[in-house]
């Protein structure tokens, strides 16, 4: 059923981009309807149409109306998070930007994502105000909860291949187009070479509430492996990701 009614919605500015002359589409991930695009009308053209509040990442109430297609029109913006420690700092800038990207890109258009958006939203508030910036263990547990939130679970504790619990004989690989991990011996591709403590890690992490992650460290092996399960599946790279690498580095 579609209505032209205004709805009202509590919603975390994923992305944005440049639209006709003076507007902008806002990419809006929210509980109820899962990931939006709307057009919000003059806001290039005055930053005060809408309160300067349209950055990545800031939590908003959102006034929207459905128009064609899939596009929605943004009528009106309150701020009810601007996340302002990490407007001033960079690590937490670009994580915030990486965890936006990342989770959208498993969110689905017109269709309720509460657990997404729920993630999302805890997510934004341990990077604004964690005593340290949260680093790679942080990340990646996000990336294997988002995952797992959008039905696509990382396999860390089954072989992908044989499906024979991984503990049961080393070594072990690690393939992200198939989304998980294999014994050596079920390998026939070659992928990258992990080690058991790196899948328990991970899969500890996959489990344990974020906010017990903001100073974990992260284990040897690849960092990017759960990231690159999420592009293999989208088929598009994470803009973000080559900053947030190259910022750190040992990640
Ligand atoms: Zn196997």
């Amino acid at each position: 059923m579609t209505s032209k009614a205004p709805v009202e919605v509590e919603a975390i500015l994923v992305g944005q981009s440049d639209y006709r002359e003076s507007d902008r589409i806002v990419k809006l991930l929210c509980a109820e309807h899962g990931l939006i695009s709307a057009v919000a009308r003059s806001a290039r053209a005055s930053r005060r149409r809408f309160g300067g509040s349209l950055d990545p990442g800031n939590r908003l109430s959102a006034i929207l109306k459905r128009g064609r297609g899939e596009l929605w029109h943004l009528d009106e913006v309150t701020l009810l998070d601007g996340r302002t420690h990490s407007r001033s700092d960079l690590d937490r800038l670009t994580l915030l930007a990486y965890a936006c990207e990342a989770v959208a890109a498993l969110a689905r258009t017109d269709f309720a994502e509460p657990q997404l958006f729920g993630l999302l939203q805890v997510a934004g508030l341990l990077i604004d105000s964690a005593p340290t910036p949260p680093g790679a263990m942080f990340r990646m547990a996000l990336e294997a909860k988002a995952l797992t939130f959008a039905g696509l679970t990382p396999g860390l504790v089954r072989c992908i291949e044989c499906t024979a619990p991984l503990r049961s004989g080393g070594p072990w690989t690690f393939d992200p187009t198939r989304g998980g991990a294999l014994h050596g011996r079920c390998d026939r591709i070659g992928g990258r070479p992990i080690s058991l403590r790196w899948l328990d890690t991970i899969e500890g992490g996959r489990r344990t509430p974020l906010k017990e992650l903001t100073a974990a460290r992260a284990p040897s092996g690849p960092s990017w492996a759960l990231a690159e399960i999420i592009e293999a599946h989208t088929g598009q790279p994470l803009r973000s990701r080559s900053v947030l690498a190259s910022l750190n580095p040992y990640g």
